[in-house]
């Protein structure tokens, strides 16, 4: 099919709810994807940090396409030996107690509302269900989820949200300050993804776990774009030097499949009991197993040096780039500030030119699969510094 033609039938039959470069990306190999054209492109997008070991990796179509080969679907009814191994390889790397699976980032980021409620519903009453969460986040497109998310902008339309949530800046003051005696969780990212990839500040966040501690509120860390490797360590809280209660990961997880998870600590390992909550899709065999040669793979000390090499060779080219004011973020997550030119504009010259790349409020937002080699860095930071000169 030719491009016009594939761009009419997105139009007539897809609600309108994106706007799309004007790629149809049909086949990839690691961070090398071609279009219906046969044109070639450089990947730092890995379908929004989504494709962890890249666009179909041996090892990861053998488990997934074997999986359904073997038995694809059986609910929440049965036994999931795969889904018990996904459970099991997913909790070990995290050092989590138990986790629950759901299909996205937004429910993963329910099924932790749902645990802070009920954790502190149950211990103090009814009233002690608030949630704080941080401005500038991002936690999801869901009502409740968006609620969550500290952003004016996305508390537009789809009114009445859910109550109970509360926003307070990334510093211990303005938490203070927000915190009430009907608070039961704190809810953050500790690398702003959408938010512009901002990274918050180590001290406030140990201080931030000190401080719950106390007064038992349930830390929650929403890792969906910044776990699984992603910036260097398994989840990112492992470099921050805390222990959170309530975790919630997505993105990379399946490697390419739709999966969601939040596991949970000792403390909250029995809050959730049978018909709190549930999910059909959850779980699912062909999706845990995905999800089993992603953790499997992303753990491991040396891969995970890797990513942190990686990360530090794209952040230093780009820190070199004379069209770069500033980088920031952890390991291979990571945004950049151009000097001219909007990253809007920047992003669709670059897929233009053959480079995918992301843009998250001022910044050009790269988020490249864990496994691109130097070469395809190579390969996309030219295209990129190309598409700069010319802004
Ligand atoms: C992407 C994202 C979400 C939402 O995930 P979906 O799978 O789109 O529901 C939630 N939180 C963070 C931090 C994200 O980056």
């Amino acid at each position: 099919m030719q491009f016009p033609a594939i761009q009419e039938g997105d139009s007539q039959y897809l609600i309108h709810s994106y706007a799309r470069f004007p790629a149809a990306l049909v086949k990839g190999k690691n961070a090398t994807a071609w279009d219906a054209d046969g044109k070639r492109y450089i990947d730092f997008t890995a379908g929004i940090g989504v494709n962890s070991l890249g666009y179909s990796d041996p090892q990861w179509v053998q488990a997934v396409s074997g999986q359904a080969a073997q038995i694809q679907h059986l609910s929440n009814l049965y036994y999931s030996p795969v889904t018990i191994r996904a459970a099991e390889l997913l909790c070990h790397a995290a050092g989590m107690e138990c986790v629950f699976f759901g299909n996205s980032g937004a429910e993963a980021n329910e099924c932790a509302i749902k645990v802070a409620r009920k954790y502190g519903t149950d211990k103090y009453g009814d009233q002690h269900c608030q949630i704080v969460t941080l401005n500038n986040s991002f936690h999801g497109r869901t009502v409740t989820t968006l609620a969550a998310t500290g952003q004016p902008g996305f508390h537009q339309h789809f009114l009445p949200f859910t109550g109970g949530f509360v926003y307070a800046d990334a510093n211990m003051k303005s938490v203070g300050k927000t915190v009430t005696e009907n608070t039961c969780a704190v809810l953050v990212e500790l690398v702003q993804g959408e938010g512009g990839v901002v990274p918050l500040d180590k001290d406030f966040v140990q201080q931030l776990a000190q401080f719950c501690e106390k007064k038992d509120i349930l830390l929650m860390v929403d890792e969906v774009q910044t776990g699984i490797g992603r910036t260097g360590s398994f989840f990112c809280y492992q470099q921050y030097g805390i222990h959170p209660d309530v975790v919630s990961a997505a993105k990379g997880l399946g490697g390419g499949l739709p999966v969601g998870a939040c596991l949970v600590d000792r403390r909250c390992a029995d809050v959730l009991g049978p018909g709190d909550h549930g999910s059909t899709f959850g779980g699912n065999p062909v999706v845990c197993a995905g999800v089993a040669a992603v953790v499997s793979r992303v753990e491991k000390q040396p891969f995970l040096l890797e990513v942190q090499k990686k990360g530090a060779y794209l952040r230093s080219r780009l820190q070199k780039m004379d069209n770069i004011q500033s980088v920031r973020g952890l390991g291979m997550m990571l945004g950049a500030k151009p000097v001219k030119g909007q990253p809007g504009a920047i992003a669709a010259a670059c897929v233009q030119a053959g480079l995918l790349v992301l843009t998250a409020k001022d910044v050009l937002r790269f988020l490249p699969p864990l496994t691109i080699t130097k070469e395809e860095l190579d390969e996309g930071l030219a295209i990129l510094e190309k598409v700069l000169q010319q802004q």
